[in-house]
């Protein structure tokens, strides 16, 4: 059985139900977070809940919880779940708003979800292989549009991304902002290595300020690697040495081919691979939230 927080309790899956009136069935009214859990540690928990924090403000969407509420019903879903090893899925609905008006502030029941699933890792074969990803037509929204930084239940955007990568055959795609400048992919912020210096677009390029991107950012400038965020074209990604991308789901992933150019051996490249092993024994060590059985 796997128990579901929402409206204030813990339910079974299939009493897990919202309203089709609620405005981010309606909408897209409403925003979301996902988090990782391995072995008890919940990874960056504060910084995923200080995020989704940030996204209801941009939308002027009140959480019905404090920081420290919401820490614990993770945490107590886990545990009631008997997971320690998962993936979480936060999400904040506006609510019901009684009929179809757009106006967002007769919706006075937002909904607050915690779904938890058992999840360890990704196939294998991508972190031993790499990926393949083409550039894909749709581009960023704009910053001046519906920021990147909000993580909204619209996320239409990304899935036509998705569709994109898939009709081309391949795994993610790279996409640009309406500069041209590449932005992430899907759901995965984008780095690449070059004589042994790492860059990643600055967020202000419509990329996402992912928390692993920012966790393999530290984690390289520990390791002593220059790291730099800098305007990246897609000639950088050719004749780039490695390229990678970073995500919760996803954590660090090789991209050895990108628009039908091989990138350095075809194989995931060194920096990816040391990045890699140090996030996984990082995402299990560090962090101070521990779900309680
Ligand atoms: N970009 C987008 C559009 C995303 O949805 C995600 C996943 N949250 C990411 C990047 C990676 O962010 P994080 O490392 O916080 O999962």
């Amino acid at each position: 059985m796997n128990w579901i927080f929402i409206n204030g309790e813990y339910v079974r899956q299939e009493d897990a139900k919202i309203s089709i009136y609620d405005h981010s069935f309606l909408f897209g009214d409403g925003i979301f977070e996902g988090i990782r859990a391995y072995s008890g540690n919940v990874f960056r928990l504060r910084e995923h809940v200080l995020r989704l924090f940030d996204s209801a403000k941009a939308l002027l969407l009140p959480v019905p919880y404090t920081v420290e509420q919401i820490e614990n019903i993770v945490l107590e879903t886990l545990s009631r779940n008997k997971l320690e090893t998962a993936y979480i899925r936060l999400i904040l609905t506006r609510g019901e708003g009684g009929g179809f008006s757009l106006d967002p502030f007769i919706c006075k029941d937002p909904q607050f979800i915690c779904i938890t699933v058992a999840f360890d890792a990704f196939p294998e074969k991508y972190y031993n292989s790499g990926i393949e990803i083409v550039t894909v037509p749709t581009r960023r929204n704009r910053a001046d549009v519906l920021s990147p930084q909000v993580k909204s239940l619209n996320y239409l955007n990304n899935v036509l991304v998705k569709i994109e990568a898939i009709n081309a055959g391949v795994q993610d795609g790279l996409m640009l902002n309406t500069e041209g400048f590449v932005a992430e992919g899907t759901t995965q912020n984008v780095f690449f290595v070059k004589n042994g210096i790492i860059c990643t677009p600055p967020c202000s390029q419509g990329a996402l300020e992912g928390i692993t991107r920012n966790a393999v950012m530290e984690l390289a400038a520990g390791m002593g690697i220059t790291v730099k965020e800098q305007t990246v074209t897609r000639h950088d990604i050719y004749t780039a040495d490695e390229v990678f991308m970073t995500g919760t789901a996803a954590e660090i992933i090789g991209v050895v081919k990108v628009d039908g150019r091989v990138i350095g051996n075809g194989t995931p490249g060194e920096y990816t691979r040391r990045l890699y092993q140090t996030y996984k024994m990082f995402v299990l060590g560090s962090e101070i939230h521990t779900a309680q059985h």
